[in-house]
């Protein structure tokens, strides 16, 4: 973080019918001239133990909104992306006034962010969880349940919880082939619909996980089969 080694790469999601590019997700990179790259599964949990979360997704976020800026500055379109927001970060006092804050230090309107938060983070506290939901709602913001499906949280959660998407975690998408398993993913796309969120699907590698998804009625999805994570130079040449 003080050498400013940290990157961020973006992965698009799109709409599964036509492939089209709807929003962006940002992860974060660390490549180090001593280490080599690190995978964020374990860098974040490191950050996470240190107490550094907060400020690593705070440069995540100020990397986001300097391509924003420099979108709008050449005239391209802007487009939304997700950060990725630990629960440390999202239960802090300061998380929504430091990132009203940037948005108006950048001159980004709030709906071009949008924050994921994962179901891992249990929700145990599911009144407070609710409020900050609540009010990055009404400053304009969208939200995001991360990896639904694996955090075994009831689901009478999240009914109340005024967020728009849940994502579909990997570990299912990649065993759609088992009926168990397809049944749990129609059931979760169900449950969005009926709560009029959106199901992201996660971690599409394949025609023919698209199809079956589209065939459930899924219509947005991540991974592989359309692309990998890229820089945000790549990015600007889709
Ligand atoms: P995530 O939020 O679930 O992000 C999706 C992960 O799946 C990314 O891994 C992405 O590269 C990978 N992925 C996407 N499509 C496919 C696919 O088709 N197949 C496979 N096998 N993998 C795919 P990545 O970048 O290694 O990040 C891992 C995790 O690290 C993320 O999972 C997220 O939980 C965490 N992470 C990354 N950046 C941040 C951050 O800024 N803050 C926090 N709290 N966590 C972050
Ligand atoms: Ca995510
Ligand atoms: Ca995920």
């Amino acid at each position: 973080l003080r050498r400013e080694e940290i990157d961020v790469h973006l992965q698009p999601k799109v709409d599964l019918r036509s492939g089209k590019i709807i929003s962006f997700e940002a992860l974060a990179r660390w490549n180090s001239p001593e280490l080599g790259n690190i995978a964020p599964d374990v860098f974040i949990p490191a950050a996470e133990k240190n107490g550094k979360i907060r400020l690593l997704e705070q440069v995540v976020l100020k990397r986001v909104l300097t391509w924003l800026r420099k979108r709008k500055e050449i005239g391209l379109e802007l487009r939304q992306v997700a950060i990725n927001v630990s629960a440390d970060h999202f239960f802090h006092h300061s998380f929504i006034p430091h990132l009203v804050d940037k948005m108006a230090e950048y001159g980004i309107e709030h709906k071009w962010i949008q924050l994921e938060i994962t179901e891992r983070i249990g929700f145990v506290d599911i009144e407070t969880a609710h409020q900050v939901f609540k009010k990055l709602k009404r400053y304009g913001f969208t939200s995001s349940v991360d990896d639904f499906g694996t955090g075994y949280s009831s689901l009478s959660y999240l009914q109340k919880l005024p967020v728009s998407e849940i994502k579909i975690d990997r570990s299912f998408i990649s065993t759609m082939h088992e009926q168990g398993t397809l049944a749990i993913v129609r059931t979760i796309i169900q449950l969005a619909e009926n709560l009029n969120m959106t199901a992201v699907a996660e971690g599409i590698e394949t025609d023919q996980q698209r199809r079956v998804l589209v065939s459930l009625g899924c219509r947005v999805g991540q991974g592989y089969f359309y692309y990998r994570p890229m820089s945000l130079e790549e990015a600007n040449l889709l």
